[in-house]
């Protein structure tokens, strides 16, 4: 069937994926990606699928209503996938209020618009909205989070996406949207802006510059490979019903500390160094405010009623994750640069 589908956030870390998965493997889908390019967005993340007929990108921001509205009316989407967001908690410490803006606003903004535009089909159009596991707060040493439990955040960011989350059920509730949420563990792999910690981790290792750590590395993650999040998207998309939340992750914990130390080896193997050497650079700071101490995400539900598994074992995964920075070094020094983004303001100024 003909799919008219929006993506917002196509040009971030994990929206690339999914835009790509959708392009390739959906040809009967239009498919139009809007993003704003703040510093995290990046079109050179696109550059395979970017002349594919099926292709089309818009900048623009979500926090403007009016510009969501109009977008709404010309396009008669069938479908919205929503990723666009202020990702990062330590920036959301530093600055709130553009997270509130961003994913609370912005969020509502695109709900408002399907709302208005949609009237008469909300049983024919979905609204997926892609979250965090963030949501839920902290674990101790035991537990893991399931669909039913409380949400309880912690940061502005993850406040700000507990709140978009509220809002996109009560749009369910209130006015009979078609929604799902999906809340995620920690992705990593490819096109991974570089102030998240594998990126970063990777890249300050090739430099031989220091490796910060907060704390003692003792905080403990679920790390699930960034394409099979993008499968798991597709999964849900096509085939949850109405009002459904997934959680989605890998079963896969790891303390800060061993994932950089099981990294450091993976790159002493890659740069040709002696085994310990990158692991020197390790250079333990201040921890985080409020920072969790464990995450961990139960997600039977999806693997039960939906058919989806995680297909890579993380060492592969990380591995891989290496050599794309290390065979994509352009693309990383364009980032780190800010290359990307002065490129993009001269480009798209006044549109
Ligand atoms: P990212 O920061 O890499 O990408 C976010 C994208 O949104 C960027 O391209 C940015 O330009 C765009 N954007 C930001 N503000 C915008 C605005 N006002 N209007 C339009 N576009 C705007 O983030 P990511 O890591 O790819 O995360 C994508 C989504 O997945 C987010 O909603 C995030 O909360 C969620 N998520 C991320 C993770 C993770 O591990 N990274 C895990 C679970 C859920």
């Amino acid at each position: 069937m003909k799919k008219k589908i929006l993506i917002t956030g196509g040009a971030g870390f994990i929206g690339s994926h999914v835009v790509r998965r959708f392009v390739n493997n959906y040809p009967e889908y239009e498919i139009l990606n809007l993003d704003k390019l703040t510093y995290a967005g990046n079109l050179a993340n696109l550059t395979d699928i970017e002349h594919q007929p099926n292709y089309r990108f818009v900048k623009a921001d979500i926090t403007d209503a009016v510009a969501m509205s109009e977008l709404f009316e010309q396009e008669n989407f069938d479908a919205v996938i929503h990723l666009a967001a202020e990702s990062h908690v330590d920036r959301s410490i530093s600055d709130p209020t553009a997270f509130v803006m961003t994913n609370v606003i912005g969020t509502v903004n695109l709900l408002n618009a399907a709302r208005e535009h949609w009237k008469g089909a909300y049983d024919l159009k979905r609204f997926y909205h892609v979250s965090t596991d963030e949501v839920y707060g902290a674990l101790g040493e035991t537990g893991m989070f399931t669909e039913a439990t409380a949400y309880d955040p912690h940061s502005p960011y993850s406040a700000s996406k507990a709140s978009s989350d509220h809002f996109v059920r009560a749009y369910h509730d209130t006015y009979g949207l078609d929604v799902v949420i999906s809340n995620c563990s920690n992705n990593y792999g490819s096109h991974h802006f570089p102030e998240k910690l594998i990126p970063l981790a990777i890249n300050n290792i090739k430099n031989n510059q220091p490796v910060p750590v907060y704390g003692k590395g003792e905080n403990v993650r679920d790390w699930l490979w960034v394409e099979d999040h993008a499968r798991a998207i597709d999964v849900i998309f096509h085939q949850a019903k109405t009002g459904e939340t997934y959680n989605i992750g890998g079963h896969n914990e790891w303390k800060n500390i061993d994932l950089i130390h099981l990294l450091c080896k993976i790159m002493d193997q890659k740069l040709g160094r002696n085994e310990g050497d990158s692991a020197k650079l390790i250079s333990f700071v201040t921890d985080r405010a409020g920072h969790d101490l464990r995450y961990a995400i139960d997600s039977s539900k999806l693997q039960n009623v939906l058919n989806w598994v995680p297909s890579l074992q993380f060492e592969e995964g990380l591995a891989k994750t290496v050599d794309w920075y290390l065979e994509n070094e352009e693309w990383l020094s364009n980032v780190t640069s800010g290359n990307y983004k002065a490129y993009y303001d001269t480009q798209y100024e006044g549109r």
